[in-house]
């Protein structure tokens, strides 16, 4: 529904969609057309957020109940293609950080209640990738739900002691050990449950090491939130 002011805004600073360039309406860079083609992840497991099988309940797929992660569940919004694919790489590699609100307008739009007891942690980049790109991703979509909602962040809990290959160039096993110690806790953490950001889950294999890291460190439950995350089963860490 466009809100009154979403209705002003689009009169005054008529807006063009970020996936096609035609107009978008109701506050949001993105076009009627776009919205309903967004892949949003529905039928995963809540635990991995990996796609179910038919037999498989949400609360845990098989390959979870034979071997569980880490972390307590995983939120993503949409599946890692199409549209918030484009959108999110084109963030991450032209540092246009004009795309951040229209994708964190879309995954509160189907994001679960935030516990208050909880903090939010953005997955950390290590210092030389920083320089190199001028930000972190996670660090910014962090602070653009920040101004919008009342959640607590700490943006220093964690650090990237080494700086990884990037992921995306690795295979599976590859993965695991690439991340294997990289995070370390620059503070002990005040309170028991974490939220933890990656704007794109792909093996797991981070945020599993990162969610280990925490509950060796005393973090009771580690609950992961993703923009995206890949659909391939075969990439599961
Ligand atoms: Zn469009
Ligand atoms: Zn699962």
């Amino acid at each position: 529904m466009i809100t009154g002011l979403a209705a002003l805004q689009d009169f005054f600073f008529p807006q063009r969609c970020l996936a096609c360039s035609r107009m978008a309406y109701g506050g949001i860079q993105l076009c009627a057309d776009c919205l309903r083609v967004m892949p949003r992840c529905d039928k995963c497991c809540r635990r991995c957020g990996l796609p179910l099988t038919s037999t498989e309940t949400a609360a845990s797929c098989g390959r979870c109940l034979q071997h569980a992660p880490a972390f307590d569940g995983l939120f993503a919004a949409y599946w890692y293609e199409g549209i918030p694919r484009k959108l999110i790489t084109a963030l991450k590699y032209s540092a246009d950080l004009h795309y951040i609100p229209t994708l964190m307008r879309l995954f509160e739009a189907c994001s679960p209640e935030i516990d208050e007891n909880s903090v939010f942690i953005p997955v950390p980049c290590h210092a030389a990738r920083i320089r190199q790109r001028g930000f972190n991703p996670n660090h910014e979509y962090l602070r653009a739900l920040a101004r919008r909602y009342p959640i607590h962040c700490d943006y220093k809990l964690l650090r990237r002691q080494r700086n990884t290959q990037k992921q995306v160039t690795l295979n599976h096993s590859e993965r695991r050990h690439n991340v294997h110690d990289a995070f370390v806790l620059n503070h002990p953490c005040d309170y028991p449950v974490v939220n933890l950001f990656d704007d794109v889950v792909t093996s797991a294999a981070t945020v599993q090491e990162i969610s280990r890291c925490l509950k060796a460190a005393g973090v009771q439950q580690v609950w992961v939130w993703s923009l995206a995350r890949t659909r391939l089963a075969t990439n599961r860490s």
